[in-house]
C-alpha cells in the first residue's frame, strides 16, 4: 500500500500529520443513568477525519447514549471526549456545531421546507441573502430542488428525512451525527437512501457518525463499523474485515450468517486448532481467541465458504458428511439446509443459482469447511 502512494512533499507533511490525528477521541468514557449499571463501559474510540463510522449493535447496547454524549445531550459519568485536540466533555450541544439527524428529530411542521433548512443559519445570524443561497444548495444536495415552499406534511417520509439531512448539512458542520435516520422508512426507500447517504458522504468529505441496529445498513454505507454489545465496543474495523475476520463470537454471530459447529479443542497452537465435534468427528480451523486444549468452542463459517461435494473427495480434509434437510430459493441464490449430525444446528450452504446439480432433500452430501475460513471462537 505504502509503495503505491505518491511521494509526500515535505511541505505537506505537517498537514498530513494533522489529517491523521483523529477528529474525535473518546477516552475512558463511562455512562450510568441510575448510578449502578454502566450502559457505556470504558469507551476508547477514535473517529477519523472524513470517515463514515457506524455504531452498530443490538437494542440497548449503548449506541444512542454514545452518540448523545458526542452530541452533548448527555454527559459522561467518567472519561473525556476530545474534538480536534480540545476537550468538549462539558460543552453544550449548540456550541459543538454538529449536524444531527434523528428518527424522532421532527421538522417544524408549521414552517416551510426552506425555513426548516434555514433554521440553523437563522440561529447563527447568517444574512437572508446568504441563507437563500445556502438553503438552495443544501436542497439541491439532497435532490429536493424547488421544494422550499412546501410544508413538511406535503412531502413523503423519505423526502422529510432528506429535509432533515439538508438542515443538518446546511451550516457545513465538520461532523454529522445520525441515529437510525432511516428507521421509519420502508425497505426499498431505506436501501435507496443508504446509497444516497453514502454518495453524499463521498461528495462532501464530512465526517459521519451513524447509529443503526441493522448490520446490512452498516455494511452498505460505512468505511468503518464499531460493533457494540452491552456498553462495550467488541470490534472496530473496516467493513470487509468485520465480515471476514470477526474478532470474537459475538461479532461473528451478529454480522452476517454463519454455520456453527460445536466442539472441544483437541490440539492448538497460536494460529490453528483442531476440534472434536460431539459425535467424535474432527475438523480444523483458525484459533481466533487462542482457545486452549479442552475448551468448548464454536467453529463458525460463512455459508458461501462451505464447499459442497456430491461424493467424499478423499484427498481433502475438513469434510463432514451431511444430509440435505431443505432447499430454499432466495431469488438470487439457493440455500441448502444440511443436517450435520448429533448436537449440531443445521448447516447452511449458499449456492449460486447456476449450480449444475442441486441436491434434493434427503440426499447425502459432503461439506468441506476450508480451515482458513473456519473460525474457532471460545
Ligand atoms: P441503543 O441505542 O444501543 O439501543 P441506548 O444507549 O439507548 O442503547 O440504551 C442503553 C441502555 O441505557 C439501555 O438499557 C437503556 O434502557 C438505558 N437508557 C437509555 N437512555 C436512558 C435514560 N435517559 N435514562 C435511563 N436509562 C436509559
Ligand atoms: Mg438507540
Amino acid at each position: 500500500m505504502l509503495t503505491s502512494q505518491p511521494p509526500v512533499a515535505p511541505a505537506a507533511t505537517a498537514s498530513a500529520a494533522a489529517d491523521a490525528a483523529p477528529l474525535v477521541r473518546f477516552r475512558g468514557v463511562q455512562k450510568t443513568y441510575d448510578g449502578v449499571h454502566l450502559v457505556v463501559r470504558a469507551l476508547d474510540l477514535d473517529i477519523r477525519r472524513g470517515e463514515f463510522l457506524t455504531l452498530l449493535g443490538p437494542s440497548g447496547s449503548g449506541k444512542t447514549t454514545t452518540l448523545m454524549m458526542l452530541a452533548g445531550f448527555e454527559t459522561p459519568t467518567a472519561g473525556e471526549i476530545v474534538l480536534d485536540g480540545r476537550p468538549i466533555t462539558r460543552t453544550p450541544p449548540h456550541k459543538r456545531h454538529f449536524g444531527m439527524v434523528f428518527q424522532n428529530y421532527a421538522l417544524f411542521p408549521h414552517m416551510s421546507v426552506g425555513k426548516n433548512v434555514a433554521y440553523p443559519l437563522t440561529v447563527r445570524g447568517v444574512s437572508q441573502v446568504e441563507q437563500a443561497t445556502r438553503v438552495a444548495r443544501a436542497l439541491d444536495m439532497v435532490r429536493l430542488t424547488g421544494m422550499a415552499d412546501r410544508l413538511p406534511s406535503q412531502l413523503s417520509g423519505g423526502q422529510q428525512q432528506r429535509v432533515a439531512l439538508a438542515r443538518a448539512l446546511v451550516f457545513e458542520p465538520q461532523l454529522v451525527l445520525m441515529d437510525e435516520p432511516l428507521g421509519a422508512l420502508d425497505k426499498q426507500l431505506r436501501e435507496h437512501m443508504q446509497i444516497e447517504l453514502k454518495e453524499l458522504h463521498r461528495q462532501l468529505g464530512v465526517t459521519f457518525v451513524y447509529v443503526t441496529h441493522d448490520q446490512g445498513e452498516a455494511l452498505t454505507m460505512s468505511d468503518r463499523v464499531a460493533v457494540f454489545n452491552d456498553g462495550e465496543i467488541q470490534q472496530i474495523d473496516v467493513v470487509d474485515r468485520m465480515y471476514e475476520a470477526p474478532s470474537n463470537r459475538f461479532v461473528a454471530g451478529f454480522i452476517g450468517d454463519s454455520t456453527v459447529l460445536k466442539g472441544t479443542v483437541r490440539a492448538a497452537d497460536d494460529e490453528r486448532c483442531g476440534i472434536v465435534l460431539v459425535d467424535g468427528r474432527v475438523i480444523a480451523g483458525v484459533n481466533v481467541n487462542q482457545a486452549p486444549v479442552g475448551a468448548a468452542v464454536d467453529a463458525c463459517i460463512r455459508p458461501e465458504r462451505i464447499v459442497l461435494h456430491a461424493q467424499a473427495a478423499g484427498h481433502r480434509g475438513n469434510l463432514l458428511q451431511a444430509t440435505v434437510s431443505g432447499v430454499i430459493y432466495f431469488g438470487d441464490h439457493l440455500r441448502l439446509l444440511c443436517d450435520v449430525g448429533e448436537g449440531q444446528a443445521p448447516a447452511t450452504v449458499k449456492l449460486p443459482l447456476a449450480t449444475p446439480v442441486v441436491p434434493r432433500t434427503g440426499d447425502a452430501v459432503w461439506l468441506e469447511f476450508p480451515p482458513e475460513f473456519t473460525r474457532v471462537y471460545r
